[in-house]
């Protein structure tokens, strides 16, 4: 090494720099089109947005070319190839040098929009990069027509790289259901339901296939005492786009789809597991309940999922509970009332989800034995303000106690409900007001934090 001259050494050092740069060059874009990649484009966003001078706007857009797979099916992955370079290359032809075109990945791409004096500049450039993309492509050997379809999501305070992807992602569908080589703007009001429901289907599959369904416990308190006595499980959705979803934004679809036999015997083990968890760590008996749907309740193998969560999990059956919401399928079914009391034989309870919201719960609580009366939200919410309210909930209640169920008062958010519950001699509460629907590590932790009792005022903070 002594033996190298000055010369030597500067092309070794010229050499390595270029390596670098050269490395750095790759980690932040895509190989094919030579955009910035993912992740380079969501720190550029992130960069920008921290230093942005507030008056003027900011916007993402995200780009889905419709029947991609059509041309890449038909004509063969190099002519896919192709017509990505081509798209990218149009793309960046559109914008101004002070916004950032990305490759998200397959036939997706973002735009990153800076310095906009309004949204009607927004709106000529959407319309352009449409217009441009839907001109057909003419390679030496043949011509391939794409169009694109463009979500928009404009920036406001707070907002970093990955909420405006999300929100981009949701209004590109929305424009999609609306038809091809169109471009939308995010409104709040834009639901995840504007999927398209084949997309939708193909989402939830491979979700149940990699496991992005995860569960929330929200704690059950004895009314007198405020202490936990049990969880309730409730499924959430971590989708890799969208973020975490709420049931009432896929259990329909999950049941259209076929999949929630499947999906709910995982809630149903999962729960069980978790709550052992919990178990080990209280000196009492801590139940957990599952909702069950209808379909669930129809299927032949649901009295063996549970006995196996049971068994596999060691939680004893008199800590579950199965929550049932009153319809008038299941009201009717002989399957579903000898299911139960098969279930009731081994020592699992059922509760009445909702009740008093369902179309028939007397004939409900005729035709089959239950344990256990979740009152629903609405009337709970009732209670406030001296209302009727407080004479349906007592008498609901007082039905309770006459056929020896145990009572629970659901959605409970103020003191005053809470008091009123109190007096009323409601047994059980469940509400944001003793703890919201959590991860179990957090309730755990929680647990630990206050290990004699439970302590419900903290819990209010998830
Ligand atoms: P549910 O069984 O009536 O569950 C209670 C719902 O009320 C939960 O909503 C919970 O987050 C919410 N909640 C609890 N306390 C309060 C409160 O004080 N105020 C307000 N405003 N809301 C409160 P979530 O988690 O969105 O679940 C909605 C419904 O989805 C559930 O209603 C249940 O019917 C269904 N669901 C949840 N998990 C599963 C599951 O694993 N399988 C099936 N089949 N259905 C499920
Ligand atoms: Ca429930
Ligand atoms: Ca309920």
């Amino acid at each position: 090494r002594q033996g190298m001259s000055v010369r030597e050494n500067m092309i070794l050092l010229r050499r390595l720099a270029a390596n670098e740069t050269e490395l750095h060059h790759r980690a932040e874009h895509d190989p094919l089109t030579d955009l910035n990649n993912r992740s380079s484009f969501i720190r550029f966003v992130d960069e920008h947005l921290a230093s942005a001078p507030p008056d003027r706007l900011c916007a993402v857009m995200f780009v889905d070319l419709d029947d991609f797979k059509h041309i890449n099916d038909s004509m063969g992955h190099a002519m896919g190839d192709q017509a990505i370079v081509a798209v990218g290359e149009r793309l960046k032809s559109c914008m101004r040098d002070h916004d950032l075109v990305a490759r998200l990945g397959g036939d997706e791409f973002a735009v990153f929009l800076t310095r906009l004096p309004n949204v009607g500049q927004m709106v000529t450039i959407a319309e352009r990069l449409i217009e441009t993309l839907n001109e057909p492509f003419q390679s030496s050997d043949m011509r391939a027509s794409v169009c694109g379809t463009i979500g928009v999501a404009i920036a406001e305070p707070g907002d970093d790289a990955g909420e405006l992807l999300r929100r981009a992602d949701i209004a590109m569908y929305a424009a999609k259901a609306r038809g091809k080589g169109l471009f939308g703007i995010f409104e709040p009001s834009m639901h995840v339901a504007m999927y398209a429901p084949l997309e939708r289907r193909a989402d939830l599959e491979r979700a149940a296939e990699d496991e992005e369904f995860t569960l929330h416990f929200q704690p059950v308190v004895d009314v007198a005492t405020r202490e936990m006595v049990g969880v309730e499980a409730l499924i959430r959705w971590a989708h890799p786009r969208l973020g975490l979803l709420g049931p009432i934004e896929f259990i329909d679809d999950l049941e259209k789809a076929g999949l929630m036999v499947k999906v709910g015997a995982w809630v149903m083990v999962e729960s069980c597991r978790q709550t052992m968890r919990l178990r080990a760590g209280s000196h009492r008996e801590l139940s957990v309940s599952v909702n069950v749907s209808s379909s669930q309740m129809q299927d032949a193998g649901f009295v063996s999922v549970v006995a196996g969560a049971l068994t596999a999990t060691g939680l004893p059956a008199a800590a579950l509970v199965i929550e049932l919401t009153e319809s008038g399928s299941i009201g009717e079914s002989e399957v579903v009332g000898l299911r139960l009391r098969q279930l009731r034989a081994m020592g699992v309870r059922v509760a009445i989800d909702d009740f008093g919201s369902g179309y028939s719960s007397f004939t409900y609580l005729r035709r089959l034995r239950v344990d256990i009366l979740k009152i629903d939200k609405t009337f709970v919410d009732g209670l406030l303000a001296g209302g009727p309210g407080a004479a349906l909930v007592e008498g609901m209640i007082g039905l309770g106690n006459s056929l020896g169920l145990l009572t629970v008062g659901e959605g409970v958010e103020e003191e005053e409900q809470h008091a009123a519950l109190v007096r009323l001699g409601c047994m059980m509460a469940q509400g944001y007001l003793h703890g919201r629907p959590m991860p179990m590590d957090q309730l755990v932790l929680l647990q630990d934090a206050d290990s004699v009792s439970y302590a419900p005022g903290v819990a209010a903070i998830g």
